[in-house]
């Protein structure tokens, strides 16, 4: 619930960009031992561009100032990291796997014309797979359909030799022939009515609508929630996260969970995982990350989901140390019930320089939560241990790859962030690319009313998206409380949406707060007014690029943006706060009174913040269905026209670096090499090579 994507493929001036790469020297290091490793300048962004998708790579700025033990715990976290690939695709959708593995067998063992349509249309099919980690759109959750033929495609699987067509695990991990095997896919890929979405939030049964695999064949929503109602003792106050890391089946004597551990569900890629982290604990930093490493081993080993609140506990408090890292089974965006998580890693270290900002913020978190315009009753009367910072990525991996956050705030238990705070970080390095990689694209000009809000973006866009996400992260989700009594899961399949509400609402607010003068981290009074103007134009209009025409929008963080754009915008007519205008037959978004935008901006925190504190389910459920879901079909059209001239991509995602152990004579490490020239398919199939940990079909 707790991951922040970015808002708007805009095109931000370079102004603030170099904020990311100021990395200060790390530990352990002597002044003289320094060298610069700041983005160079003829550093290349861009990778590979296909269907709605751009592929980017980011630089690390800062990793050759590590110390040589926090390279190597870098990369023992970078391979643990790269080990979960297959978990990720089997949880999406029980076909993903064999999918894959076949398109990447046709792809590699290919003899014909490269020129056909079939073949380009093979290799944009096979390079969305990639991208989503399964058939089903990463964003939209939508199937997204070969572009080449079922004949093409069954005359390629029919010429490979036999050991190339995966095997059904089901049984004995047999071999099936390639007939059975052409059979059994064809639907999946090709019928748009078959497994039409990963994650469908809408209809009678959420669970058997949905083409994921966190369930068994057969099993209904109705069965879950009364399976999961059973479980729940609800007078504990520190619950586990039920549920969080299994897969749910049916057998003949009822519902069962296969807990995905060492010896359970994955256990060839848990185990990789498990022993890369016990290399990283050789050389962890400090006790206590050897702590947080310690008890992470011992959870998957024994997928006790206590042990997991453990090392959340330890991983919240360990503070100190330069590297860090997130792997496991983390976020539950991909289960419409919010119950099972799809597993992900982050590998990164603290840019120090930039989070003395973040740092600013959360030292005076007090502050704010004692003056957002919520209504007392659900205020904190005090906040613990909001901590924040920049960090550097280093690498991604599962649900983090290769479409990626910008900011993350975890753990997600609601008790733990009650009783030992949580940590929220914004990822600098990635910001930066996307705004490089933005510049010049000619977006604002196209949709921003006048020169006015195009040199305001340039001028404090950059910064202020910064802020707003760090506000976002550090405060937002951090803040206010649940009254006694609620289940913290009351606002079931809404509570993704009104969660991100709340953050961004948090962040808007106090964004235009002079507060963030006196506290020297934003450049003057009118800054805010870039973030305010890119959110509503966003809200109301741009972020429609993402969205098919004819469909609704359901993925949280954009139900959130329109949300919070619709609802200030109808509330703001009287006064004429916001309005569209329309000039040369192009419709633009103008604020007309910034002061009473962020009036509204805290009215409407209020409101959610009741809902939330309350578990007003009725409440949730009614402002997201009249505000966050429908879309206004004239305005999407002409905004995808408009868009579709730009030559733009609405959806970005990133290649890793490579890193190269460097040996003496004796075999011992004397350094980590970085390297950045890796392209799109090569890294995908060299993954697909060196980290297929797991068999075809694990059901
Ligand atoms: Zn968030």
């Amino acid at each position: 619930m707790k991951k922040t994507v970015l808002i708007a493929m805009t095109g931000f001036s370079m102004l603030f960009a170099g904020c990311g790469g100021a990395q200060k020297p790390s530990g352990g290091q002597t002044e003289a031992n320094i060298v610069s490793d700041t983005v160079p300048a003829d550093f290349k962004y861009e990778v590979d561009a296909f269907a709605d998708l751009q592929i980017l790579r980011y630089y690390v700025p800062g990793f050759n100032n590590l110390t040589l033990e926090q390279k190597e715990l870098v990369y023992y976290l970078s391979m643990a990291a790269l080990e979960g690939r297959d978990i990720l695709y089997d949880q999406n959708n029980k076909y993903n796997l064999a999918i894959r593995r076949i398109l990447e067998a046709i792809y590699t063992n290919y003899k014909g014309d490269k020129n056909t349509n079939d073949y380009k249309e093979l290799e944009v099919y096979l390079k969305r797979v990639w991208f989503s980690n399964g058939i089903h759109h990463h964003y939209g959750e939508e199937k997204f359909l070969p572009g080449f033929s079922k004949q093409f495609f069954a005359e390629q699987v029919k010429s490979l030799p036999d050991n190339l067509i995966p095997r059904d695990c089901r049984a004995q991990c047999e071999y099936i022939s390639a007939d059975n095997f052409i059979k059994v896919i064809t639907p999946v890929m090709f019928d748009p009515r078959v497994m039409a979405k990963k994650v469908n939030q809408s209809g009678s049964d959420l669970i058997a609508t949905s083409a994921n695999n966190y369930y068994g064949d057969g099993v209904t929503q109705k069965e879950v929630q009364a399976f999961y109602a059973a479980m729940k003792d609800t007078t504990n106050q520190t619950p586990v996260s039920y549920g969080l890391n299994s897969r749910l089946v049916k057998t003949g004597s009822g519902l069962v969970e296969d807990v995905w551990k060492v010896g359970g569900l994955y256990s060839p890629a848990i185990e990789k995982i498990v022993g890369w982290l016990e290399k990283a604990q050789g050389v962890a930093e400090n006790e206590k990350q050897k702590e947080v490493i310690t008890k992470l081993i011992s959870y998957y080993k024994t997928g006790d989901l206590k042990t997991f609140d453990q090392y959340a506990i330890a991983w919240v408090e360990d503070l100190n140390s330069q590297v860090d890292f997130v792997n496991g089974f983390t976020e539950v965006y991909g289960d419409p019930l919010g119950i099972k998580a799809s597993w992900e890693s982050i590998v990164n270290f603290k840019n120090v320089e930039a989070t003395k900002r973040t740092e600013i913020i959360s030292t005076n978190a007090q502050w704010f939560e004692d003056h957002s315009p919520v209504d007392k009753r659900f205020k904190k009367e005090s906040v613990k241990g909001v901590s924040a910072k920049v960090i550097t990525v280093a690498q991604l991996g599962g649900d983090c790859y290769p479409a990626t956050p910008i900011g993350i705030n975890l753990p997600n238990a609601d008790w733990i962030r009650k009783e030992h705070g949580s940590k929220s970080v914004t990822i600098e390095n990635i910001m930066e690319a996307y705004d490089a990689a933005g510049a010049h694209t000619g977006f604002n000009e196209e949709f921003m009313w006048s020169d006015a809000e195009v040199s305001l973006i340039k001028k404090y866009g950059f910064i202020t998206d910064v802020l707003h996400t760090d506000l976002h992260e550090c405060l937002g989700h951090g803040s206010g409380k649940l009254l006694p009594e609620v289940d913290p899961n009351a606002l079931g399949e809404f509570s993704s949406t009104i969660e991100e509400t709340r953050a961004d609402l948090f962040g808007l607010y106090f964004l235009a707060d002079t507060k963030l003068l006196d506290l020297g981290i934003i450049p003057n009074a009118e800054a805010y007014k870039a973030e305010y103007y890119k959110f509503m134009m966003n809200g109301l209009m741009t972020q429609l690029v993402r969205i098919e025409p004819g469909k609704n929008i359901e993925e949280s963080h954009m139900r959130n943006r329109q949300l919070i754009a619709k609802w200030v915008f109808e509330k703001g007519k009287v006064d004429n706060v916001i309005e569209f205008k329309v000039k040369d037959n192009k419709t633009y978004v103008v604020i007309n009174d910034y002061n009473k935008l962020r009036t509204l901006f805290g009215d409407l925190l209020a409101e959610i913040q009741r809902i939330k504190s309350e578990g007003d389910f009725k409440g949730a459920k009614a402002i997201v269905e009249n505000y966050a879901v429908k879309v206004d079909q004239k305005l999407h059209k002409e905004i995808l026209n408009r868009y579709k001239t730009l030559n733009m991509k609405p959806y970005k995602g990133f290649v890793n670096p490579v890193f190269e152990l460097a040996k003496d004579n004796d075999g011992k490490i004397t350094d980590i090499k970085i390297s950045y020239s890796e392209g799109y398919a090569e890294q995908m199939l060299r993954y697909s090579k060196e980290f297929s940990t797991l068999p075809t079909n694990n059901d």
